[in-house]
């Protein structure tokens, strides 16, 4: 049979890797880390458990998908939830309110507090569906590169709503629209930050993301995020699919525009296929720097980065949920920093995960796994130490403002994750979180194909290509890409 060779053990290159041997190929994965799941992996530390990346998991049927079609049941393999809260919102002024998933809940709930009409969050969620049902056909399932994308009735369809789709407008502004009350804008200009976005700057049209959350739903793998990796490895591996860690990828091998295989360790690995899960950008870098570059594409602003804390906290606080966020005071500030400023605001939004809540024996008894984490702009050689150490104090500021606490005592693990580790770890170019920001409507046509127009035989997938980051696009991308081999 055929040989692929996968460049990467992200969670497109495992997905891509389970779709390829489905295909017949025999599949070989190299992968620079000793561990698999690149930016979904986990971090263990003195009793506490934490996902190191990822912490938000929506359209599980992605990872369900690759257990059906290679003939196993998903149920046996990979279990999650349903979460009956998606996310719980604090601001300084002492607001609170719980985002219920059961939509005529959350509705009741953001009036009785914040005075926002019911009807007007209704009204704005059906506007997100009718969003994602005319684009996601279009811009999530196929490739944008071929013409037959374009050429099919579905496009046709979307072509004459093209108005009502929010391509003209951005996020906030629709948002001023939709909302009364500035807390309702704020609540739903943050899902610009789901693919790192700038809700002052992104198209309107990515008010699709709310849709994904509330009308289709957020879940929790009941073993934890890492489990997508986790589950999704032991498929590719009980499938035959063979892994190789440690092993950096030197050079993708090219002979007369065909791809033959790849270097590693100086040594010559050859194959039929090469799919390229390593970021885009660095790629071009490096096991790419011989062929031609497609600099429009490789030069797009890149998404934010994150500054996380891993807080083993010897407390338990029982008013935190799952997701929780710590409202800034200024929002336009905040991206303003993160965007223009290339630094961090004073007052960040600060995002507490805890797993333990739904997953106690990620924290002793009694103690909860702080996954603390606000936006910071990516790596373009700040002064990283000075600001990581200026934003910790302004951070735990804020919590103890808010939850009325005084947090640094309870702290007894530490770890922290930023731009520049995010980088060096999984070849992120400058840690962005989800590739190309999205902050302009040309974007989705601005990243990378799945495909190579030059060279044969090659193909891609992951966060920096078409079409974008996160766990669910990125799983997409290894079926689009799948799709495309002959
Ligand atoms: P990556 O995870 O980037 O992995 C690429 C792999 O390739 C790495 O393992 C790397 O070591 C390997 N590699 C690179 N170069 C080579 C080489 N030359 N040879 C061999 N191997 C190589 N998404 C969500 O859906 N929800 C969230 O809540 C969310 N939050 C996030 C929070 C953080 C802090 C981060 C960092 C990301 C978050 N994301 C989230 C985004 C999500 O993690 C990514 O979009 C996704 O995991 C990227 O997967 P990928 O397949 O592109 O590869």
């Amino acid at each position: 049979s055929q040989k692929a060779i996968v460049i990467g053990a992200g969670i497109a290159g495992l997905a891509a890797a389970v779709r390829l041997v489905n295909r017949g190929f025999k599949v070989q994965v190299f992968e620079a880390n000793a561990h698999p799941g690149g930016k979904l992996s986990e971090i263990q530390h003195k009793g506490y458990r934490f996902d190191a990346g990822p912490s938000l998991f929506t359209l599980p049927e992605q990872v369900e998908e690759l257990f059906r079609l290679s003939g196993k049941s998903p149920e046996e393999h990979f279990e999650y939830l349903k979460l009956p809260v998606a996310c719980h919102y604090f601001w300084e002024d002492g607001n609170q309110v719980k985002a219920w998933s059961d939509i005529k809940r959350f509705a009741e709930e953001v009036e009785t507090k914040l005075g926002e009409p019911a009807e007007n969050v209704r009204k704005a969620l059906k506007e997100s569906a009718f969003i994602y049902d005319h684009l996601s056909p279009l811009f999530m399932h196929r490739s944008l590169h071929q013409l037959n994308t374009w050429i099919n009735k579905e496009a046709l369809k979307s072509y004459l709503k093209m108005g009502k789709l929010g391509i003209f407008s951005t996020m906030h502004k629709a948002n001023e629209k939709r909302f009364e009350q500035s807390k309702m804008v704020q609540l739903f200009n943050r899902y610009a930050t789901y693919n790192g976005s700038n809700p002052y700057e992104t198209p309107a049209t990515l008010s699709i993301i709310p849709h994904l959350e509330f009308n289709i739903g957020a879940f929790f793998p009941k073993n934890g995020m890492h489990d997508i990796t986790l589950s999704i490895y032991r498929l590719a591996l009980e499938l035959g699919v063979t892994f190789t860690f440690n092993a950096k990828v030197e050079e993708i091998l090219v002979e007369n525009k065909k791809a033959v295989g790849v270097l590693v360790q100086g040594e010559r690995q050859e194959a039929d296929l090469v799919v390229n899960n390593m970021d885009m950008v660095n790629a071009y870098k490096s096991i790419l720097k011989k062929q031609k570059q497609p600099k429009l594409l490789l030069n797009q602003p890149k998404s934010s980065s994150a500054l996380i804390f891993y807080w083993g906290i010897k407390k338990n606080f029982p008013e935190l949920d799952l997701h929780n966020i710590l409202f800034s005071d200024n929002y336009k500030e905040e991206f303003e920093h993160i965007f223009h400023k290339k630094s961090i605001y004073h007052d960040p939004t600060v995002y507490i995960n805890i797993t333990s809540v739904y997953k106690p024996d990620d924290a002793p008894e009694g103690c909860m796994n702080w996954f603390t984490m606000i936006n910071v702009p990516n790596n373009q050689g700040q002064d990283w130490d000075s600001m990581i150490a200026e934003a910790r104090k302004n951070i735990i500021a804020k919590v103890n403002r808010i939850l009325k606490t005084d947090i640094e005592p309870l702290i007894e693990v530490e770890d922290v994750l930023e731009p520049r580790t995010i980088e060096s770890r999984t070849s992120s170019a400058n840690g962005a979180l989800y590739g190309n920001s999205s902050n302009n409507m040309y974007a989705a046509f601005l990243r990378h194909a799945n495909y190579s127009s030059d060279i044969k035989n090659l193909y891609f997938c992951g966060g920096s290509v078409h079409p974008g980051g996160g766990i669910p696009l990125c799983l997409l991308s290894a079926k689009i890409m799948t799709e495309m081999v002959e």
